[in-house]
């Protein structure tokens, strides 16, 4: 019964799917067509992510599935509808372009709807439902699948993975408006050793990038980080700056390490003392988490260089840290 029912909500998403493809395509859907061409997305993108449009009514997709004989029930249990709680059932995504949300056997199992301007909240997505579950799912892993080449790419939304898609990267992926879980750390390690994450190079970007540099670590993956600066995500440093230029970051990514320490030096003032002893004492927290001597010592001698001190004085400092975990 319980697959049955999981098998009645694979269709109603796809049903579901096609609506919003459609209305994207017709008259109706003029404006979300307009919003996804103003940013910069062909036909063939739109096409390959099959995104859609979901009308300004309460009840077009509603209606849609009664026509197709779904049940109430079923769709809430969708989650493509919501109940007030007056008791009234209406459409989730009103006046938004629609992302879907598809799995690794290729099943709709979910969506994400932004709105056209600047309203709240510019993002929706569909809640847990008995065939989604978010924390275990991955934007684009899909696609990704089969290009990975040992290397996936990891951004924050669905705009910035399906730009770098279309830029010619097919192995990107993005977690679905949720921080990083590991469930989605362990499914990245099944398909790639290392990963490059692309966050937002704002400060929420940085604070999460943070986050999974050490859940990636632990799950066993590589990680390097994308350093990107004139533009504060990837969309959008691709589309100011081309692909080549992407590429170029791509393959200049930072490894963890280095990344963590220009973050500390990026927070202190490198002109004072103060700021330079501080550099070092972090600096040194971050060195004494590395396992292998050698790296310890190549990462010390950088640190050193950047403080201008010797590499004698950020050892001792390091042999401080080291004995005191100890
Ligand atoms: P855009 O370029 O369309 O403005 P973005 O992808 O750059 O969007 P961010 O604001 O950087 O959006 O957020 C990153 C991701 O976080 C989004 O793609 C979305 O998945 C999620 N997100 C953003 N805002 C919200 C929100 N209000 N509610 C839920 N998820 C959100
Ligand atoms: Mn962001
Ligand atoms: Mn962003
Ligand atoms: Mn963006």
């Amino acid at each position: 019964r319980a697959a049955r029912h999981k098998a009645r909500i694979y269709s109603l998403n796809r049903e579901a799917a096609r609506f919003f493809h459609r209305c994207l395509k017709s008259p109706a859907g003029a404006s979300g067509y307009e919003y996804l061409k103003d940013r910069g997305l062909s036909d063939a993108t739109i096409t390959t992510y099959g995104l859609g449009f979901a009308p300004d009514s309460w009840d077009s997709l509603r209606e849609f599935l009664r026509s197709k004989g779904y049940t109430q029930e079923e769709m809430l249990d969708a989650a493509v509808v919501s109940r007030s709680s007056k008791g009234h059932v209406y459409d989730k995504f009103r006046n938004r372009v629609i992302f879907p949300i598809i799995d690794l056997k290729g099943s709709v199992v979910g969506f994400g709807g932004r709105v056209l301007d600047d309203s709240k909240p510019k993002y929706l997505n569909t809640d847990d439902t008995p065939v989604f579950k978010k924390s275990r799912n991955l934007f684009s892993l899909n696609f990704a699948k089969g290009k990975t080449n040992g290397r996936l790419i990891l951004a924050e939304g669905y705009m910035d993975v399906i730009s770098i898609y279309a830029a010619g990267f097919e192995n990107v992926v993005a977690t679905l408006g949720t921080a990083l879980t590991e469930e989605q750390a362990r499914l990245m390690s099944k398909y790639a050793e290392e990963v490059v994450i692309a966050y937002d190079s704002d400060g929420p970007g940085q604070a999460a990038t943070h986050r999974a540099i050490n859940l990636l670590g632990a799950a066993g993956l590589s990680v390097k980080v994308l350093r990107m600066e004139g533009a504060k995500d990837p969309d959008e440093y691709i589309k100011t700056f081309g692909a080549k230029r992407f590429e170029i970051l791509l393959n200049h990514a930072s490894d963890m390490i280095a990344y963590e320490l220009a973050q500390v030096k990026s927070r202190v003032d490198m002109k004072t003392d103060m700021g330079k002893i501080e550099y070092v004492k972090r600096c040194a927290y971050i060195l004494s988490e590395i396992d292998d001597p050698l790296s310890r010592e190549v990462y010390a001698a950088t640190v050193a260089r950047e403080a201008g001190i010797p590499a004698e004085t950020v050892m001792t400092q390091l042999s401080a840290v080291l004995s005191k975990k100890r």
